[in-house]
């Protein structure tokens, strides 16, 4: 019961890293809200864990306030911010053939990203940093991605998010430190689930080779780090990104 009377809100709790966080911390005493913009599918994964669905997309500015009104409304704080809700739209900057231009990123798909992972990160810090600061307590912690610190081959959108979200959070843990708000990063390698599912059978046999532990990750795994991060233990623990990948960085 690490969370024990604590209010929790994960975005994009309801699916994936999310959901498996959302889990864990149920079971460790928190008081759990989730949203997702996929009400079929929020409304069972709540029913499943005995938490809270709202359906709440993150680059809404004005739906996160709502959603972060209501919950203070009904339980009178709130403890933990799990930025997790996060897309890809990968492609190659440009695609040269023979010297000529045949394709490029799409600047839909670039906004896209960007206003999910990056606006919606802004959006429910924004949202529930007043109240944490009126209470003098807090622990926010953003999702990054391994390839936010190391780049990635055609992922131009996600990566700038994901590069940009640890720099948030290396600000907000100065401008949030002397509230005792805690503000930290997660970096996860190659977990599965079906951000990595969409990916082709190709591309992922050859990610494992490369794996020094010689598997991806599980959901759960990243949840115990969210876990860590969220709980008293990690009371001086701030500004820090977190890598969990398996040391798929350093390579077989
Ligand atoms: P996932 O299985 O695809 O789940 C994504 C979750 O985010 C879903 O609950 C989805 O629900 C929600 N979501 C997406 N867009 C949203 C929006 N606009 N507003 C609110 N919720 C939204 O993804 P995952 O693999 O668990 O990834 C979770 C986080 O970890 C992401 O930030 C991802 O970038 C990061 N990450 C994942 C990996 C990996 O290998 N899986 C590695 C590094 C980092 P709806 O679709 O219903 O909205």
């Amino acid at each position: 019961m690490r969370l024990k009377g604590k209010t929790a809100l994960i975005t994009g709790g309801t699916l994936g890293i999310g959901k498996a966080t959302a889990k864990l911390f149920v079971d460790q005493g928190a008081d759990v809200f989730i949203c997702g913009r996929n009400e079929e599918v929020g409304k069972k994964a709540a029913e499943e864990l005995g938490c809270t669905y709202h359906r709440v997309d993150v680059s809404d500015r004005q739906v996160v306030q709502v959603w972060v009104d209501d919950v203070v409304g009904k339980t009178g704080k709130v403890d933990i911010l799990i930025n997790n809700a996060g897309i890809t739209r990968d492609g190659l900057l440009v695609k040269v053939k023979e010297g000529e231009l045949v394709k490029q990123l799409a600047e839909e798909d670039f906004d896209l990203v960007v206003s999910v992972n990056l606006k919606g990160t802004f959006n429910c810090t924004q949202a529930v940093a007043p109240y944490m600061i009126k209470q003098g307590s807090g622990s926010i912690i953003n999702t990054s991605s391994v390839v936010g610190l190391d780049g990635n081959f055609g992922q131009t959108g996600y990566v700038a998010t994901k590069a940009g979200i640890v720099g948030m959070t290396k600000v907000w843990a100065r401008e949030f430190g002397r509230f005792n708000v805690r503000v930290n990063a997660i970096a996860p390698g190659s977990i599965q689930t079906e951000i990595l599912e969409s990916m082709p059978e190709k591309f992922l046999t050859e990610l494992k080779k490369h794996q020094p532990l010689g598997r991806f990750g599980q959901p759960e795994e990243i949840a115990y780090a969210n876990l860590f991060l969220a709980s008293d233990e990690a009371s001086f623990v701030s500004g820090a990104t977190l890598r969990v990948d398996g040391a798929l960085v350093l390579g077989t």
